[in-house]
């Protein structure tokens, strides 16, 4: 017979989000009867998938916002479970955690990385991925979000078959294809999506993580290469947790 785990000590997460570990913490802490969780979006998503719990939508306005914020609203913990790629919002919470004195844990899912048979090349930029994509091919599977799209606008010789959430705005690249879906995604659905659109590269963040990941073996199996750009850099002095398991042991014993 398994132990029931610990119950946790009285407590108000802060969980900086807008990923699927972030959903899945919010779901484990709002099921515990010991405290409160708060899901804080930034809003970038028009219908987001909304965790239970507390739920705040919108920008703090910085670092002393967010440290206003925990202050104001008695949060013990902050996890970082923003996307690996959220660069401004992982030092803002390093830096109200500095100044607020509350402990940051970051909800970190490992980078992918290439296996036998993949034909990767590594960028350190979106700006990088756009100089070397002509190099590599003409029609393109474009997965780093809508965002960052602008990027790729001068480049009129490929055609992008392109997929975010929600539409793209302009300035966008002039031969492009958009496709809204939201993942996971399948393995069988990507073999078909490269193969129906006769894509020859394929563009993708360092995002990690298990939703996205058929893209890359579908790849590998069509040996078609893939940019992927690397992640930028994180706060110094920030513990890490790989899972939602290991979060939720940290909170077990912090404080
Ligand atoms: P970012 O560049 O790091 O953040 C820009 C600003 O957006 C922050 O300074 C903050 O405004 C606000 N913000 C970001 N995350 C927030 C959150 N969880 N709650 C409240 N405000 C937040 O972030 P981003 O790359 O634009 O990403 C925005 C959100 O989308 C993040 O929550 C991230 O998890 C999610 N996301 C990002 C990507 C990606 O590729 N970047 C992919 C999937 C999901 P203030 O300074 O005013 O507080």
């Amino acid at each position: 017979m398994s132990a029931e785990p610990a119950p946790l000590p009285a407590h108000h997460v802060l969980i900086l989000g807008g990923t699927t570990e972030a959903r899945r913490l919010a779901e484990a802490l709002a099921a515990a009867p010991s405290g409160r969780v708060t899901t804080s979006l930034a809003g970038r998503v028009a219908s987001p998938v909304l965790p239970p719990g507390g739920t705040r939508v919108g920008g703090f306005g910085g670092v002393e916002g967010l440290a206003a914020w925990i202050v104001a609203h008695d949060v013990t913990h902050v996890v970082d479970a923003t996307h690996p790629f959220a660069e401004r919002m992982s030092f803002n919470a390093a830096g109200a955690a500095a100044l607020t004195g509350v402990p940051l844990l970051a909800l970190r899912r490992p980078g992918w990385t290439p296996r036998p048979g993949d034909d990767w090349t590594f960028v350190d930029s979106l700006d990088e991925a756009a100089d070397r994509l002509p190099g590599l091919g003409s029609r393109a599977f474009l997965t780093t979000g809508r965002m960052g799209l602008h990027t790729f606008a001068h480049l009129t010789d490929t055609w992008f078959l392109v997929r975010s959430v929600d539409p793209p705005a302009a300035p966008a690249p002039p031969c492009l294809e958009v496709l809204l879906a939201r993942g996971p995604f399948t393995l069988e659905d990507e073999r078909e999506l490269l193969a129906r659109h006769r894509i020859d590269v394929v563009v993708t963040k360092d995002s990690g993580g298990s939703a996205t990941a058929p893209k890359l073996t579908a790849a590998r199996e069509a040996g078609i290469p893939v940019l992927v750009v690397r992640r930028p850099p994180v706060p110094q002095g920030v513990p890490e947790a790989d899972s939602v398991d290991a979060v939720l042991d940290w909170l077990g014993t912090s404080r």
